[in-house]
């Protein structure tokens, strides 16, 4: 084929991957196989490697993402993108109406829409091409999300209509439907990891993600409800997102005109019976005036607009009896006491077990065995007890005790002051809580060890691991015999613990997991004694020496190597040769030594995860909030104005980043 042949038939490909991506994740009609849809993407994307002059962002061939971390930088949304007005009764909502009337002399139409529970998303498009995707973020800037917001399919990255304007925005939500969502848990089930717990914040979630690879996969689906720019075709929004729809855009149908707050009321009515029936989650029902000029004269609050508002659908409730309460011991040692109930329908799926949480919480409602309770679903998986039908009660019915011992090993449950959970106190001895270690042990923030959770389960009820030391006792010949492994698999297990033992200290003190203390309080640690040796002979008042290390952290260091067992595993890694020393090599200077500086801004030469790398190197600290105790502040491009003003207030001295590197030189 000449170069004319092939970009005349990359062009005819992309028209026709377009076409049934429109009709398949729009209109959900498909129109060919996946087979045949496979065929037609694999063809365009050899194509466009194979001539890469003919590269275009708006091509499919963009949507299955890249497996290159990328940053997320902050750009300003052209229009602030606000919050809406809430209203949680029919009361409310005819305050909003008087509010309309008295405002507004003339007629107009109130616009119903479904609240679509998931994250919002500003889509911007350029002569038909989206240009840039951002989240809300403070609703004046928000995180640009473009590259993984490209790969979902029923967003249109280049319109294929006419009449659109050159420049505007056009908002929506993106959420996960039920069924992916569900899929994405069995996933996770299968593999013996922790389940989301909610599709909305999975698909927050999900457009953070680093590699926009792995946002391709996940199930992510977009409706849009409101575009605003210059030139917009009519003034009626309803007009105008029908428009959008024949431009290509996820308008959904639900969408309603009603000409009186009768008509809003009685669609609330429908959905708030219908919404269980819905392929996805909404949480209520937004009212907009139609009229863009309308909305105009009613205005915009600081937070939200005037001309529009939410009403809040209550959390779906049911009563059930309550047959019996289990208590689970978590991978910390925190009881949780759960519900046993007579299983009962619930936002369209069955629930026989709910979370009571706390002591306090069963005592407060008066909870009892045999009661009649009501049950809600809230943002988690696990629905709750919210409050007990106290007139069903059976007159012989005694208050609850809550238990005293560990349900897994017996030992008796602690309280510390402040805090609403027991414990068991045993770490080194009750079972879920030694798998938990071992898990974070092996965590990608740890150890870095390769396996599963399910993987560690069998170690465990195998005899193999007590402890994470045992890890390095692991024998290739062991492993063999278990089940899950294979020649490769097993050496490929021994071959990641080895590697650990190149882990860095402050690593392996993060992944020893003391309470309270994470990634960042091992570093300080680290830094500042050096070796473990050094902070299990350091007493509670030379931890408090350390700055950030307060009373609570300090305690608890002593505590847990105050403990044979502890101290023991200590020394027993040491002597397998897992770092518990820090290396002096990282450490590149003390050209900041004691300095605290704060970032702010886009850099040309480094990302602002790597400048934080840097100061740490230089014997610096990077801090998150300016006050009159920072050093430094190191500003890049698009600073935050606010940042910018105290730092200028407080006469802190603001650094490029050349000034910066060369500070270091
Ligand atoms: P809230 O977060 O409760 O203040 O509600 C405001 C959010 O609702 C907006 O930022 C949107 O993300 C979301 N939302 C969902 N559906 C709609 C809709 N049809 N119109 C406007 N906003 C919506
Ligand atoms: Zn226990």
């Amino acid at each position: 084929m000449d170069k004319h042949s092939i970009s005349e038939r990359i062009n005819r490909l992309r028209q026709q991957i377009d076409k049934h991506n429109h009709s398949y994740y729009v209109k959900a009609q498909p129109t060919i196989s996946d087979f045949e849809y496979d065929q037609l993407l694999k063809e365009l994307v050899k194509l466009e490697q194979q001539n890469p002059e003919f590269f275009d962002p708006s091509s499919p061939s963009q949507r299955v993402g890249s497996d290159i971390n990328q940053e997320f930088n902050q750009a300003a949304h052209s229009y602030p993108m606000l919050s809406l007005d809430n209203t949680y009764s029919r009361e409310e909502l005819t305050d909003f109406e008087t509010r309309n009337k008295r405002i507004l002399p003339e007629n107009y139409t109130y616009i119903c829409e479904l609240k679509y529970d998931g994250a919002s998303i500003s889509l911007k498009y350029e002569n038909g091409i989206l240009v840039r995707a951002l989240t809300r973020g403070d609703g004046e800037k928000g995180d640009d999300v473009t590259a993984n917001v490209k790969t979902i399919k029923s967003i249109t990255l280049k319109i294929n209509g006419a009449g659109y304007p050159n420049d505007f925005e056009i908002r929506g939500e993106i959420f996960i439907p039920h069924k992916g969502f569900e899929r994405m848990n069995d996933e996770k089930r299968a593999a013996g990891e922790p389940e989301y717990a909610n599709p909305r914040n999975t698909a927050a979630g999900s457009l953070k993600i680093q590699n926009s690879a792995l946002v391709a996969k996940r199930p992510l689906d977009c409706y849009l409800y409101y575009i605003i720019g210059n030139g917009l075709p009519t003034k009626s929004h309803y007009k105008n997102m029908q428009l959008a729809r024949e431009w290509g855009f996820k308008v959904p149908h639900e969408i309603t005109s009603c000409k009186s707050l009768k008509e809003v009321n009685t669609y609330i009515d429908y959905w708030e019976k219908e919404r269980v029936n819905l392929p996805y989650d909404i949480d209520g029902i937004v009212i907009k005036i139609d009229n863009l000029d309308q909305q105009q004269a009613l205005g915009w609050t600081a937070k939200s607009p005037r001309w529009a508002t939410s009403y809040k659908f209550k959390a779906e409730q049911v009563e059930t009896q309550l047959l019996s309460i289990s208590y689970q011991v978590g991978r910390t040692g925190a009881i949780t006491p759960v519900a046993n109930l007579s299983p009962v329908q619930l936002a369209g799926t069955t629930v026989k077990r709910a979370s009571l949480h706390n002591a306090d919480q069963i005592a407060l409602l008066d909870i009892r065995i045999n009661d009649f309770v009501y049950v809600e679903k809230g943002g988690e998986i696990i629905p709750k007890v919210v409050g007990v039908n106290k007139s069903r009660r059976a007159a012989d019915s005694n208050a609850t005790i809550y238990i005293t011992q560990c349900p897994e090993c017996g030992s008796e449950l602690v309280r510390k002051e402040g805090e609403a959970k027991h414990y068991c106190p045993n770490e080194t001895g009750c079972p879920p809580q030694i798998k938990g270690k071992l898990e974070h042990f092996v965590s990608r923030k740890a150890m870095d060890i390769g396996t599963a959770q399910a993987t560690i389960d069998q170690l465990f009820q195998a005899g193999l691991l007590h402890n994470i030391a045992d890890f390095y006792l692991l024998q290739k010949s062991q492993l063999l015999k278990l089940e899950r492994f294979g020649d490769k698999s097993a050496d490929n297990l021994i071959k990641s613990i080895e590697n650990s033992k190149t882990v860095p200290f402050e690593r392996v003190l993060f992944s020893i997991g003391i309470r309270y203390v994470g990634e960042t309080v091992a570093k300080t640690l680290a830094r500042n004694l050096k070796s473990i040796d050094a902070i299990i002979s350091a007493t509670k008042d030379e931890l408090l020496a350390i700055e950030e290390i307060g009373e609570k952290i300090a305690l608890e260091v002593v505590n847990h190597f105050s403990d044979k067992a502890q101290l023991e595993i200590v020394s027993r890694l040491k002597s397998y040769g897992v770092q518990l020393e820090q290396k002096a090599e990282t450490q590149l200077g003390n050209q900041l030594q004691g300095k605290s500086l704060i970032i702010s801004g886009v850099f040309e030469k480094h990302s602002r995860e790597q400048l934080k790398e840097i100061i740490e190197k230089y014997g610096g600290k990077n801090v998150s909030s300016i006050s009159s105790k920072t050093d430094f502040l190191l500003a890049g491009d698009k600073i935050g104005p606010s940042k910018l003003e105290k730092a200028q207030k407080l006469g802190i001295p603001i650094l490029s980043e050349d000034e910066f590197l060369s500070m270091l030189d």
